[in-house]
C-alpha cells in the first residue's frame, strides 16, 4: 500500500483516542529542536499541558487491524474498514522526519491488538526503543499500552515513554462485558497498579540525592480515556469511576471523550453522539476534583445524577447550597473562598496574599479579572452585601450559560 495511504488510513483511525497530553513529563531536549513548526497535516494532534503549553504529536496507530471486537470502536475485527499496517521502522522514519522539520514535538503511538497482546506491545515498544537508543530521540514518547500484554513489555515502555495509558474505555465494569466483552477489566486494573507501583519507585529514587543512576520510568505518569455516552452510566458513576483511579492509580490524567457513532454500528450502540457539552462539563467536574477540594459525589446533583449542560458544575453546586453564602472574602478559609462561583485558584491565592496585609475592598475586585456578575451573589465585603438577591431560582435564570463551543482546556 502507498506510504501516504498508510499514513491518512492510520492517522484516521488514531483520532477516536482523546488520552494524549504530554503534561507532566520532563523535557529530554531543553537546548535545540523544539519549535513547533507547521501546525496543519494529517497525524498531528495539539495537546495542552496544564500551564497552557501548546505541543504537537504525531498521533497514530501502528496498524487498525484488530483481533478484538469492542463495539464502539471503528478498528475493531468486524468492522468493514481499510486496513493498512505501518512497520516499526516505518514509524520510527515518520517520526524522525517530521520532528526534523520541527512539525511535531513528539509521538503518541497506540495499536489495534494483532496476533496477541504481546506481540502488539512488542512492536510499540520496539518503535520507542529504536527512536530512543539508536535515534538518540529527545522528543515526547506517549505509548499506549495494552493491558494483557507481560509485566515486562510495560516495564520496558517505561523506560523509553514519557508517558503511558491504558485505557479504561467505559466507566463500569457491566459496560465493558456488554460493549468489550474481550476486554478484562481485572486486567486493565491490575496493568494500572503495576504501572502504578513502577512510576512511584521512579519518582523515590529521582527524589533520593544518594541515588547514583536514578530510575527512569514515564516520567509524565500514566492516564487513561473513558468513552462517555456509549452506554446509559450517568456522569455521577463517571466521577466515582474517575476519583477511584485518581486515588488507586495516581493517574494524571483521565480523559473524557464523547462516544463518536461509527459506520455499521451495532444495535446496542447510541445512534446519536452526546452532546459535546456533556464532555466539557465532566472535564470542569474533574477539575474540581483534582484542584478545587470537591469529591465526586457532591457535584453531580443526586436527583438526576447528571451535570448540568446550561451552568458550570461549581455554580451549580453553589445554587444547591445557598446556605454556605455568601461568604466573607475577608475571612472565609481557602477552601470555601474555592468554592465561590467564578474564583479561580489563582484568584484566591492573590485574596490571600492581599488579606495578609489588609482587608480586600469591593474596589479590588476589578483587579482579580474575575467575572463580577457570577461572583458578587455569592460574596460579602466591605461596601457590598448581595443580600435578597441569592434566590436560587432567578440566580440561576441569570447565570445560565449554555456553550455555544465549549474550550475543553481553558
Ligand atoms: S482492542 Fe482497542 S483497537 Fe481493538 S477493537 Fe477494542 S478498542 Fe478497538
Amino acid at each position: 500500500m502507498d506510504f501516504q495511504i498508510k499514513l491518512q488510513v492510520l492517522a484516521d483511525a488514531a483520532k477516536y483516542d482523546a488520552s494524549c497530553s504530554s503534561s507532566g513529563s520532563d523535557k529530554r531536549d531543553s537546548k535545540d529542536g523544539r519549535g513547533v513548526g507547521s501546525t496543519e497535516g494529517m497525524g498531528i494532534c495539539h495537546s495542552y499541558a496544564p500551564d497552557g503549553r501548546c505541543i504537537s504529536l504525531l498521533k497514530i496507530l501502528l496498524t487498525n487491524y484488530c483481533m478484538y471486537d469492542c463495539l464502539y470502536c471503528v478498528n475493531r475485527v468486524s468492522s468493514n474498514v481499510q486496513r493498512a499496517r505501518f512497520s516499526v521502522e516505518e514509524v520510527v522514519k515518520l517520526t524522525l522526519d517530521f520532528y526534523k522539520r520541527n512539525y511535531i514535538e513528539g509521538l503518541f503511538l497506540s495499536s489495534g491488538i494483532i496476533r496477541s497482546a504481546d506481540y502488539t506491545m512488542e512492536q510499540v515498544v520496539r518503535v520507542a526503543k529504536v527512536l530512543r537508543e539508536e535515534h538518540d530521540f529527545r522528543g515526547y514518547i506517549h505509548l499506549k499500552t495494552i493491558p494483557d500484554a507481560s509485566e515486562e513489555l510495560l516495564a520496558e515502555a517505561g523506560r523509553y515513554a514519557d508517558r503511558l495509558s491504558i485505557n479504561i474505555e467505559l466507566p463500569t465494569e457491566q459496560g465493558l462485558t456488554d460493549l468489550a466483552p474481550e476486554k478484562d477489566a481485572r486486567a486493565i486494573r491490575r496493568s494500572m497498579g503495576r504501572l502504578r507501583w513502577r512510576i512511584d519507585e521512579s519518582r523515590e529514587s529521582r527524589a533520593n540525592p544518594t541515588t547514583r543512576k536514578p530510575l527512569r520510568f514515564a516520567p509524565g505518569g500514566q492516564s487513561t480515556q473513558m468513552i462517555v455516552g456509549a452506554d446509559a452510566t450517568n456522569d455521577q458513576a463517571i466521577l466515582a469511576t474517575s476519583a477511584n483511579l485518581y486515588g488507586n492509580y495516581r493517574l494524571r490524567r483521565v480523559y473524557y471523550s464523547a462516544f463518536s457513532p461509527i459506520p455499521d454500528a451495532s444495535k446496542a450502540l447510541p445512534l446519536k453522539p452526546p452532546p459535546l457539552v456533556r464532555e466539557h462539563r465532566l472535564y470542569q467536574a474533574d477539575w474540581l476534583m483534582r484542584f478545587y477540594g470537591f469529591s465526586a459525589d457532591e457535584i453531580v446533583d443526586p436527583k438526576g445524577g447528571m451535570l448540568d449542560l446550561d451552568m458550570d458544575p461549581k455554580l451549580a453546586w453553589a445554587l444547591r447550597h445557598r446556605e454556605r453564602f455568601p461568604v466573607d472574602l475577608n475571612k472565609a478559609p481557602r477552601e470555601m473562598l474555592l468554592r465561590v462561583p467564578g474564583l479561580g485558584s489563582k484568584a484566591v491565592d492573590r485574596i490571600l496574599s492581599t488579606r495578609r496585609v489588609r482587608a480586600l475592598r469591593s474596589d479590588d475586585l476589578a483587579r482579580l479579572h474575575v467575572p463580577l456578575k457570577k461572583i458578587l451573589p455569592f460574596i460579602t465585603l466591605p461596601g457590598h452585601s448581595p443580600g435578597a438577591t441569592l434566590d436560587a431560582a432567578s440566580l440561576a435564570a441569570q447565570l445560565r450559560t449554555p456553550p455555544v463551543q465549549p474550550d475543553l482546556f481553558g
